[in-house]
């Protein structure tokens, strides 16, 4: 599989945002959202194995996986994993990567765009969807069917940088009943370009918006572009 970075950080979004987590970022993806904040992963990158991401999470997680006289490893120290890109799900060994890195006792969440099936991946992985609004360049690309596949583990956001975004996905919202469909249904407004190539979407008027409609949804904020500049890399 060819990857882009693994590091080690804060969990910057979702409803796990605070927890350290270990970040498997996969190279590539066939979307091109007018703000994607991480171009940078649709090229390049390094090939490795299965097994030598695995290493490396365990490194980074300080997990020993020898048996000492039978017995059985060590829970992680740092659980938590999250394979990202690009979108992860045009690699498959992304599948056996998930089921390995479960079967080590880690939790794991994929990012994901939805335009490819995720029932691909074992059940217990944490499906974080990424569905596409009008302004993204990318309506429209989100698979249907996911939605069955979708549990109440799961959480769906939109990433939201005008009034009719916030119009697409809270008419999608109410139209799936996604509150009820999984844990929990984010909005989440476009963060600046610091290179000025998109403006913002104002969490001020989203806000209001969201308790106007007395939507069933939680803001979401990007706090990694809060602790670190909005450019940093690998955080
Ligand atoms: S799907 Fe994600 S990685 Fe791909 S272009 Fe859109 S924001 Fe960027």
């Amino acid at each position: 599989m060819i990857i882009s970075e693994i590091f080690r950080s804060v969990q910057g979004e979702g409803t796990r945002t605070g927890l350290p987590c270990i970040f498997v970022r996969l190279t590539g993806c066939n979307l091109r959202c007018t703000w994607c904040d991480t171009a940078y992963a649709f090229h390049g990158g390094q090939k490795m194995e299965v097994d030598e991401v695995l290493a490396r999470v365990h490194e980074l997680s300080s997990l020993h996986t020898q048996k000492e006289n039978g017995a059985a490893p060590k829970k992680p120290k740092l659980p938590l994993v999250e394979l990202t890109g690009g979108e992860p799900l045009l690699q498959p060994e992304v599948i056996p990567l998930a089921q390995k890195l479960l079967d080590c006792g880690y939790e794991v969440m994929i990012e994901t765009s939805g335009e490819r099936q995720v029932s691909v991946l074992p059940r217990e992985v944490i499906k974080i969807v990424d569905i596409k609004c009008p302004d993204s360049g990318e309506p429209d690309t989100f698979l249907m069917e996911n939605l069955d596949t979708l549990d109440g583990k799961d959480e769906i956001k939109f990433v939201i940088s005008s009034r009719r975004d916030y119009e697409f996905a809270r008419d999608f919202t109410l139209q799936h009943d996604l509150a009820s469909r999984v844990h929990q249904v984010i909005f989440s407004p476009v963060h600046p370009d610091p290179a000025g190539s998109w403006q913002g979407m104002n969490a001020h008027e989203l806000v209001e918006w969201i308790l106007q409609d007395e939507l069933p949804v939680r803001l979401g904020l990007q706090i990694h572009k809060f602790i670190w500049h909005p450019a940093t890399r690998g955080v």
